[in-house]
């Protein structure tokens, strides 16, 4: 029996939907799966948690002080690891688990494979893009401890009942030096609905061609409970912050729907986004890369065409 731990994200006290397909991808026969929470809510996540097949629920209890350590919280996870046995480690590619999955192999002296789309526990391959998504690598880790990023979205989130138990694993007396949180602020604007979860997604280019007219973006979005994402040329020009990236130096996303509004489609770009459900290009030029590798496009002015479909969105 293999003990596989989960590292569960959190949003406003709730499971974030990404974590699901995470849990999905780590459940198998003879595994047993431990669900990691680093925040006291373990009591309230429990029924979802166990409907994926989450049999122990591990509350991570840190300081106050340091709840929003990554420093703290990975060492704290370290404990955890190895108090119960955890051989695999999975966690979420996102902001955080960029920020965290690093430092805990870094700690723990273990392989990691950050943005993987599949993993198998048998062999302990993991498959992820290479070379701005031109290849895919089959990459196999040895060594006691495995630490997978797993990309949110990309494998589809199944049910499997169970009942959970919780334990808590007290960390208050954990604290990482070098390091300190001065503060936690609000997320910006464009991040309102995270990026790399997102079931919807509009993103700018350099067609868009200036801050104000994001705003167009940002209006449609919220018709569909969208996120707004950005080429590297509107990042670069300063029209909006680099969160908004998506691409090989940004975030990889997996959305059912990727909108690429004045968006040239180039490979970079590509790399961030191809795993898309459905790709429409909104785009001027019909010689544009992107129209030859999306699903649909509309060959006219994003200007034009997003504030015509954010009434159809407001009237329907
Ligand atoms: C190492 C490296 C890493 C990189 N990483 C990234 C990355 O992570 N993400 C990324 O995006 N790029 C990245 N790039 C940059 C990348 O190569 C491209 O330069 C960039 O993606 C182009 O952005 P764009 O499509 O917005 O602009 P352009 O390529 O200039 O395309 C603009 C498009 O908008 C269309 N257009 C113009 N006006 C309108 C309008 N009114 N309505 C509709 N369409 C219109 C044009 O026809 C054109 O197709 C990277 C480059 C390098 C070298």
């Amino acid at each position: 029996m293999k003990n596989i731990g989960v590292i569960i994200e959190l949003d406003k006290g709730r499971v974030k939907e990404a974590n699901l397909g995470m849990i999905t991808l780590a459940r198998a026969k003879d595994v047993k799966l431990f669900a990691f929470v680093l925040d006291k809510q373990a009591i309230s996540v429990k029924a979802v948690l166990e409907s994926f097949g989450i049999t122990t629920i591990v509350e991570i209890c840190l300081a106050k002080d340091q709840q929003n350590n990554p420093a703290t919280r990975a060492k704290a996870m370290i404990n955890a690891i190895k108090k119960f046995n955890i051989s695999m480690v999975f966690g979420l590619c996102t902001a955080m688990g960029k920020d965290f999955l690093p430092r805990m192999a870094a700690l723990l002296d273990a392989p990691l494979v950050m943005d993987c789309f599949f993993v198998d526990l048998e062999q302990k391959t993991a498959r992820t893009y290479q070379y701005s998504g031109k290849i895919i690598a089959t990459i196999q880790l040895s060594g006691q401890t495995l630490l997978f990023g797993i990309r949110p979205n990309a494998i589809e989130p199944v049910k499997a009942q169970e009942k959970a138990r919780i334990l808590k694993f007290d960390s208050s007396h954990v604290f990482a030096g070098g390091l300190r949180v001065l503060k936690s602020g609000g997320a910006e604007k464009s991040t309102a609905i995270n990026l790399a979860e997102a079931d919807v997604i509009i993103a700018g280019g350099r067609g868009m061609k200036n801050s104000e007219n994001f705003n167009i973006l940002f209006q449609c979005a919220s018709k569909i409970n969208a996120a707004v994402g950005a080429s590297r040329v509107a990042v670069d020009s300063g029209w909006v912050p680099y969160s908004m990236q998506v691409g090989q130096t940004g975030e990889k996303v997996s959305p059912k729907v990727y909108i690429a509004c004045g968006i040239s489609g180039s490979i970079q770009h590509f790399a961030g986004m191809k795993t898309s459900g459905m790709i429409i290009a909104i785009n001027t030029d019909e010689n544009a890369s992107i129209l030859s590798n999306c699903d649909y496009y509309v060959k006219k002015d994003a200007l034009e065409i997003i504030p015509v479909l954010t009434r159809i969105l407001d009237n329907g």
